[in-house]
């Protein structure tokens, strides 16, 4: 899919939003979900997701809920390091196809580093153990509540 195109309400995470597919949710609010993903890069990748807004990307997202979305980015990045200890955090965003998205729904990655555990390739990751995934996600939805 282009950079530029209309919003395809039938995309995954759409779908998530809409409680019509599953997800391993972390924490929200009345303008975000936060969830794992099910294809993580390390341990604790979770994605930061806007609600009630048709945009596929960053350049879609009305200049009003900017703010927003990142204060919920560092929010989710915050709780991340404070419940999984990693070394580093990497906030990434992808727009468009050939820039590596595959979702069209606007989401911005949130994705801890550990020093000794390589960092498997943007959709490279493999599928997750869900039963780790929801213990990542209830460590991670502690720090966001504390
Ligand atoms: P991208 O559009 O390239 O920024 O990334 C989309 C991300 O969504 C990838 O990292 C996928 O592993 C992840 N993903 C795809 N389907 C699901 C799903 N059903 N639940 C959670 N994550 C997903």
């Amino acid at each position: 899919m282009s950079l530029s195109g209309s919003y395809d309400a039938s995309n995954i995470f759409a779908k998530i939003l809409r409680g019509e597919a599953p997800c391993v949710k972390v924490w929200e609010d009345a303008d975000t979900v936060v969830f794992m993903d099910i294809f993580p890069q390390t341990q604790g990748h979770c994605l930061v997701v806007p609600r009630d807004v048709e945009a596929r990307n960053l350049l879609d997202l009305p200049a009003d809920r900017l703010n927003g979305l990142f204060g919920r980015v560092q929010k989710t990045a915050r709780a991340v390091v404070s419940a999984l200890n990693p070394d580093g955090v990497i906030i990434t965003q992808f727009n468009g196809a050939p820039a590596g998205q595959t979702v069209f729904h606007l989401h911005v990655h949130v994705i801890p580093r550990y020093e000794n555990l390589p960092l498997q390739p943007h959709h490279q990751g493999k599928m997750a153990d869900m039963d780790a995934l929801s213990s990542q996600a209830a460590r991670i939805r502690s720090a966001m509540e504390a």
